[in-house]
């Protein structure tokens, strides 16, 4: 949406339908922007209700005249407060992203310890859902970056390879370090994606159809999925600290997701955040 027509003056005609159709990509840009500012507005104004609600169904449920279905509601009731508390922050998150506010606090970071407590992690959620889970390579290296945020794209991508795997499956968890570059690797034997839907998998609130996830994995399902946000954050801070997000996927076989970072001193920042796709 950036980039401008520029036709020859081949007649009037196609003067006119060039500054026609530049006219509607401005428009376009126009809301574009408008939508991103609403959307960021929005999820601004809902922290403070929601902090709120929070609060007084917390004091609800320490109350002793409470029944215990009063309190299975209250929990209910808490448990959607997160949700949406999730999503209001991971909306600001992808807004200040395309505000090209990166907000990354840059160190120099060993990854192999952050990797390590990620594999910790999995192994608890793994045991739970009934998968294995394989830390075959563990090599040391050290990036530029925000541990904080490192580890939280590393564990959306774990998350989301033992929710997408069916019990007696296996993810398997890498890291290879290169000359220059550095790879994490999550690879699982799950329901993976369909190739006509690997293009629009980053993509802001994407899901795959759920009747066939749900068919694919049969009882497994979770059917308080996310949002469908998790992989365009994922792909923001990977790009954001210089590297790539990809992923090589075959329906019922199973998916990989590889991050690529650049080593200490091999780092190109991005300048400024590109436009988001909505
Ligand atoms: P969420 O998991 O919250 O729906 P994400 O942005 O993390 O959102 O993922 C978007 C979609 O990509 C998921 O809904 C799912 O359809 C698909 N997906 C992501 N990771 C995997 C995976 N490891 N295996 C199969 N499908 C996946």
């Amino acid at each position: 949406l950036h980039r401008r027509l520029h036709l020859e003056s081949t007649g009037d005609e196609m003067a006119r339908l060039g500054a026609t159709l530049n006219a509607m990509i401005g428009r376009l840009e126009t809301s574009f922007g408008g939508l991103r500012r609403f959307t960021a507005d929005a999820s601004h104004e809902l922290k403070t209700p929601l902090t709120v609600l929070r609060a007084n169904v917390e004091r609800a449920m320490s109350s002793p005249q409470g029944s215990s279905e009063q309190l299975v509601a209250l929990e209910e009731a808490l448990q959607e407060i997160t949700r949406m508390a999730d999503l209001v922050d991971s909306l600001l998150t992808l807004a200040r992203f395309d505000e090209g506010r990166f907000d990354l606090h840059r160190e120099s970071i060993e990854l192999e310890p952050i990797v390590r407590d990620v594999y910790e992690t999995a192994v608890i959620l793994g045991e739970a859902a009934g998968l294995e889970i394989a830390m075959p390579v563990l090599e040391p290296a050290t990036v530029l970056g925000d541990a904080a945020r490192l580890r939280q794209l590393f564990l959306n991508l774990v998350t989301n390879a033992i929710k997408y795997t069916p019990t007696g499956g296996t993810v398997e968890l890498r890291l290879d370090a290169g000359e220059d570059t550095v790879a994490f690797t999550v690879r699982d034997t799950g329901i993976g994606i369909a190739a006509a839907d690997l293009p629009y998998i980053f993509d802001r609130f994407w899901r795959a159809d759920r009747a066939r996830s749900r068919r694919v994995l049969g009882e497994h399902v979770s059917e308080r999925g996310g949002f469908g946000l998790g992989l365009a954050i994922s792909q923001w801070i990977a790009q954001a600290h210089g590297g790539t997000l990809t992923v090589a996927s075959r329906l019922t076989r199973g998916s990989t997701f590889t991050v690529t970072l650049p080593l200490i001193g091999e780092q190109v920042l991005p300048v400024q955040a590109a436009p988001a796709a909505y």
